[in-house]
């Protein structure tokens, strides 16, 4: 599906280890007074001053969590550095740095590499973090990347999942579900262009969820936008499992119950129509599908005024007492228990 755009392949043990590195990060600038030293020695030093220092990371498998046959290297650099800034910011907190380790077999020739790292330095120059470092080793298959994200918060400003209330409001940014629905849309076209190569797809119908499964955007303005709105959540959490799964995290760690308004559900019209599609209720894509990257957090009831009108964030229902259970309020106005990862017995209880 995706063409060999660039069919120049050098191989990669022409370069050796320090070489490969050194190519691969020679265009990386250093933007932060944190980072005291980057690339180039046994580690890096970073100074945070009278800051917390927040740290993440993620690990990313070939053909577990990516598939190179529709997943560019070049998105899949960018979206490898988004799953964990968005980490970062769900903490509330600014992303600063970054370190990035590859295992690659000798399938990949550098310029598959150079590919990874366009991606890495976009997101870099985007999101404003600095490269400082990594490791690179030799896989006997496959690709794996595996990025640690860095940042800084003070103390005071630091939001965990652990300490939402009863009666806060449950918010969420963006709008839910594209992800999923868009990995649906590349498998489908997978599948039709191995039984017809020269079969050239027209997803312009769906180029948002795609984009939003390829080219996933951290939503490092929202703990801005809280800021700036004086808005500090209770608690918050980023959405990498779906909408369901991450509530009853809060829920759980909370020591809280919570109603979810199925009607408040941000969903993009590309979202519905191709939820129609496949047969699927937009609200159980929403709740179960994932990938989407989204920030979900608590506010204090008398927040309401502050964010009720922004168009980055919706309120999609409120905190009760643990003892009252975890549900989903439907359009029909009746009460489901949220199940995590629901799919199936979602779909099921729906059909109640
Ligand atoms: P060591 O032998 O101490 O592990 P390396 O030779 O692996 O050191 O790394 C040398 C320098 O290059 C270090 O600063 C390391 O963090 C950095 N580095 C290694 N691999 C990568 C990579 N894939 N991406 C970015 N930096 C890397
Ligand atoms: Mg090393």
């Amino acid at each position: 599906m995706i063409e060999d755009k660039n069919p120049q392949r050098t191989s990669i043990s022409q370069l050796g280890e320090f070489g490969l590195i050194e190519h691969l990060t020679k265009n990386f600038e250093i933007k932060h007074s944190s980072t005291i030293k980057g690339i180039g020695d046994d580690a890096a030093v970073i100074d945070f001053k009278d800051k917390k220092a927040i740290v993440t990371t993620d690990l990313l498998v070939e053909n577990v969590h990516f598939d190179l046959s529709y997943m560019p290297l070049k998105h899949l650099g960018y979206k490898s550095v988004m799953v964990n800034l968005s980490d970062v910011y769900a903490m509330n907190a600014k992303a600063t740095q970054i370190t990035v380790s590859i295992a690659v077999s000798n399938r990949f020739p550098l310029e598959a590499l150079e590919e990874l790292y366009a991606g890495i330095k976009h997101a870099c120059d985007l999101y404003e973090v600095d490269l400082i470092g990594g490791d690179t080793t030799s896989s006997n298959k496959g690709l794996l990347i595996t990025v640690t994200a860095l940042g800084e918060a003070n103390q005071e400003d630091i939001v965990y999942r652990n300490t939402a209330k009863s009666n806060d409001l449950l918010v969420v940014s963006g709008d839910l579900g594209g992800a999923y629905l868009g990995l649906q849309i590349l498998e489908r076209e997978k599948e039709v262009f191995k039984v017809n190569p020269q079969n050239q797809p027209d997803l312009d119908m769906y180029s948002y969820i795609i984009e939003r499964q390829l080219k996933p955007e951290a939503r490092k303005d929202i703990p801005e936008l809280l800021k700036k709105l004086e808005v500090k959540p209770t608690a918050m959490i980023d959405i990498s499992d779906g909408l369901s799964s991450e509530i009853i995290h809060l829920c759980k760690q909370s020591k809280v119950g919570c109603n979810l308004y199925e009607d408040k559900i941000p969903l993009d019209p590309q979202v519905i129509s191709t939820s129609e599609e496949f047969n699927l209720s937009s609200t159980t894509v929403a709740l179960s599908g994932g990938e989407d990257y989204e920030l979900l957090f608590t506010v204090a009831q008398e927040d309401f005024p502050k964010i009720k009108a922004n168009p980055h964030l919706s309120i999609i229902g409120h905190m009760t007492q643990e003892s009252e259970g975890m549900h989903l309020i439907t359009r029909a106005n009746t009460k489901i228990p949220l199940q995590a990862r629901g799919w199936n017995s979602f779909e099921e209880n729906e059909k109640e």
